[in-house]
């Protein structure tokens, strides 16, 4: 027996992988991320190495192979613990043990490294507040915002003022040539003037807070360390809640992980961790070089923070003694990679914690079928906050508007005749209004325009998609039929494709509305650089009344002032062929909703469909998770689908596309073999996108109850690959319980 060990996991170059021998002795013991002791180099130096996997044959003649000397006893390496989450990984996942190792181990590469600046106060708090007046009494916002911001805390990250306070590098400038501010380099980001405040909230908790306090500390105290689902709608007094059992492993002298969509962590959010835990906290985001990232790494690794908060990697941070994993709005598809491993951060989660003996605590207002599924089995312990917290969060009205009806009315715009009124009101009392298209990825799928019919594909129950060659096509099992001219269901010749842009969006309501200050963003408006930044601070500081965009305006964005929301084609994501869209849908609604009238005043929200009783819609507009959760979960359990059962995707791409066909109809042969009862097997399928710079591309779907089962496959798939000649030029990934099908 054989096991392949890795030296130096600091390094770069992780693939340098060593043989050794395993003795006798260690046969039985040895396990994978356990930390050795072998000869290494010319002078068979004692050096330590981690197990990374073992191997029956040689990679050269034994004879000239070293022998592992001996397991270090008392490891208690972190890297040890990474170790073995990215064997999980690599098995449950798919790829490479190097690909899951680099996706798992911080990694120091020699690079210029990019200072971190800071942005320092350099006025007294008297003069500080005059200035403040000041700009207010030019409505100077942006710099008045930034201000303010330095008054409340003294000192501010850089990167934190211009990507979460919406201020751009000339106001910065601007101010620290008047001598308000000063920007320095080279320090690191403290915070003098935070305090950490152990002090007591000044609110008491609701009883749903209590509650979820209560289950986790007891659990915890006696060591249940199980996985909890938070759901509650924003401002319920969630993140609250998280601080506080965060606050009770940290007491303990353990360490917790927050992470959060780096989207919506915005500045306040980041701000009230660090008043509570000061120093204590740091962040991650995914500008940081490889270079600062480490060093991030090192000072979880001394001890020198107690909390991570970060976006999907920060959950491999090397804490020495994890007791929390936190992760906020859990439902988020960002959290899983898109990268092989193609892992997801929650179950990855689970499982790190598992290894660890920590707690793993999930939050959302719409959680993911997933989460809500495996509370429903008792796998996850289910937290409802029900009660509204605080005086800041009051849902908002939402309408909708049936666009069969405005057609039959006579209005052939794209505009609702009850948003252009709402619209025109704002305008009046200049409140700011966002307008958003609920567009999803490429598709465009066909509809009558009359009753709202949607074509859907016969085997499979999703919308067909409208390909460039003239043809209707399912992307889950390659059915194609020619476009259709007239309604099936009607007769209406109101058919076709929904295809409205953001650029005609924003044309069309300059025409409605002459005097309003319209901002659009979208991939043309946010290409240059900060040029997302710039349109979202120039809204902040109220320069435009209407702000239009796809969905990353939706998600992360305070912005007191906006008192209207509109969406203006809601079945857009609902029709996108793809078995999460329902979902996605009630997702982006209820957030949508969620996005007017944050500040005191009342909010409402309009949005436009064509499928006014589809149950995705009316759900989100009554707000009612548990509603849309029954009907959803009847269609994927009726179908087949994640979460009821497990899908995995095989995608194939080559250069030679006969080639390509011809591997991907024998890898669906091999794979039949194991059909049954417990597995069923689509395709192959081309995908929407079947070719990408010359690479054509091919799918195939592997459905069963049991993950495990499609994991043996996998393995089995890896083997056949890797004897078979003829796949040597394709690429081939895995993708388990896929985000969104092909
Ligand atoms: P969520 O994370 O669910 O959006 P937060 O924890 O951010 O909710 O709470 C929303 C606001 O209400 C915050 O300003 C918070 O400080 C405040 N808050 C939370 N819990 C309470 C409470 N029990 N009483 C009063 N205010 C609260
Ligand atoms: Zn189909
Ligand atoms: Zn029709």
């Amino acid at each position: 027996m054989y096991a392949d060990i890795i030296i130096d996991i600091t390094h770069e170059k992780l693939d340098k992988v060593f043989q050794y021998i395993v003795p006798e002795e260690l046969k039985e013991l040895l396990e994978v991320g356990m930390e050795v002791v072998v000869p290494f180099g010319r002078g068979n130096h004692e050096t330590r190495g981690y197990v990374v996997g073992f191997s029956g044959k040689a990679d050269y003649e034994a004879d000239r192979m070293k022998e592992i000397l001996r397991v270090e006893e008392k490891s208690i390496a972190i890297e040890s613990k990474l170790v073995k989450l990215a064997a999980w990984m690599k098995e449950s996942y798919g790829g490479t043990m190097i690909q899951s190792l680099k996706t798992v181990l911080p990694i120091k590469r020699k690079e210029q490294e990019a200072k971190k600046r800071t942005i320092r106060c350099i006025l007294s708090e008297e003069e500080g507040k005059r200035k403040l007046e000041y700009y207010l009494g030019k409505n100077q916002k942006a710099r008045a915002r930034l201000l303010a911001a330095l008054l409340d805390d003294g000192e501010l990250d850089y990167g934190l003022v211009t990507k979460k306070l919406h201020v751009t590098a000339s106001v910065i400038r601007a101010l620290e040539e008047q001598g308000v501010l000063k920007v320095e380099s080279e320090r690191i980001f403290r915070n003098p003037f935070i305090e950490k405040s152990d002090k007591k909230n000044d609110f008491e908790y609701t009883k749903g807070q209590k509650d979820a306090i209560e289950t986790f500390t007891e659990d915890y105290d006696e060591g249940r360390y199980r996985t909890y689902l938070v759901h509650g709608i924003t401002g319920s007094g969630k993140t609250e809640v998280y601080m506080e059992m965060i606050a009770h492993v940290v007491a303990q002298g353990r360490q917790a992980i927050v992470l959060i969509p780096e989207i919506a962590l915005t500045y306040q959010t980041v701000m009230r961790f660090y008043r509570r835990f000061g120093e204590r906290v740091s962040i991650l985001n995914s500008r940081m070089s490889a270079g600062e990232r480490f060093d991030q790494m090192q000072r979880a690794k001394m001890g020198e923070i107690d909390v991570m908060i970060g976006p999907r990697s920060a959950l491999f941070t090397t804490f020495p003694d994890l007791g929390l994993i936190v992760i906020d709005e859990e439902h988020e598809g960002t959290y899983k990679s898109e990268q092989t491993p193609r892992y997801h951060a929650r179950e990855t989660a689970v499982k790190r914690a598992e290894l660890e003996h920590a707690s793993v605590v999930l939050g959302s207002a719409t959680p993911s079928l997933e989460s809500y599924y495996r509370c429903e089995k008792k796998e996850y312990v289910l937290l409802k906050l029900t009660e509204r917290a605080g005086s800041g969060a009051v849902l908002a009205d939402v309408h909708i508007a049936d666009m069969r009806e405005e057609l039959a009315k006579g209005n052939r715009s794209i505009f609702s005749d009850l948003l252009k009124e709402k619209i025109r009101e704002r305008l009046d009392k200049k409140e700011q209004i966002m307008l958003f298209i609920n567009r999803r990825g490429y598709a465009g799928f066909i509809s009558c325009r009359s009753c709202g019919y949607v074509v859907k594909c016969p085997h499979c129950d999703v919308s067909m998609s409208v390909h460039n060659n003239g043809k209707m096509v399912c992307h889950y099992c390659g059915h194609e039929e020619k476009v259709i001219r007239k309604c099936p269901k009607c007769g209406s010749s109101h058919v076709g494709g929904f295809k409205a842009g953001t650029q005609q969006i924003e044309s069309l309501i300059k025409k409605e509305f002459p005097t309003a200050g319209v901002l659009r963003m979208d991939m043309d408006t946010t290409r240059a650089k900060d040029g997302y930044e710039n349109i979202l601070s120039s809204f902040a500081n109220g320069e435009a009344d209407i702000l239009i965009g796809t969905q990353m305006i939706v998600k992360g964005h305070d912005f007191p002032a906006v008192t209207l929301v509109g969406v203006l084609a809601a079945d857009m994501s609902l029709n996108v062929g793809d078995y999460r869209s329902s979902e996605r849908t009630f997702q982006l609604l209820t957030q949508a909703g969620g996005r007017a009238g944050r500040g005191e005043r009342h909010g409402e929200a309009v949005i436009q469909t064509y499928s006014p009783d589809h149950y995705s819609i009316v759900n989100a507009s009554r707000q009612d998770y548990a509603a849309f959760y029954q009907e959803e979960m009847a269609f994927r359990k009726l179908m087949g689908y994640p979460p009821a059962e497990h899908l995995l995707a095989v995608l194939m791409m080559g250069k030679d596309e006969k080639h390509l066909d011809m591997a991907a109809d024998y890898l669906k042969e091999y794979v039949d073999r194991f059909c049954g009862e417990k597995l069923q097997v689509i395709g192959p399928a081309t995908p929407y996108v079947s070719k990408v710079s010359d690479v054509y591309r091919k799918i195939l779907y592997l459905k069963s109850e049991e993950y495990d089962m499609l994991v043996k496959i996998k393995n089995y798939m890896e083997k056949y690959i890797e004897i078979n000649s003829g796949y040597k030029t394709l690429k081939i990934q895995f993708d388990f319980d896929p985000m969104s099908v092909f």
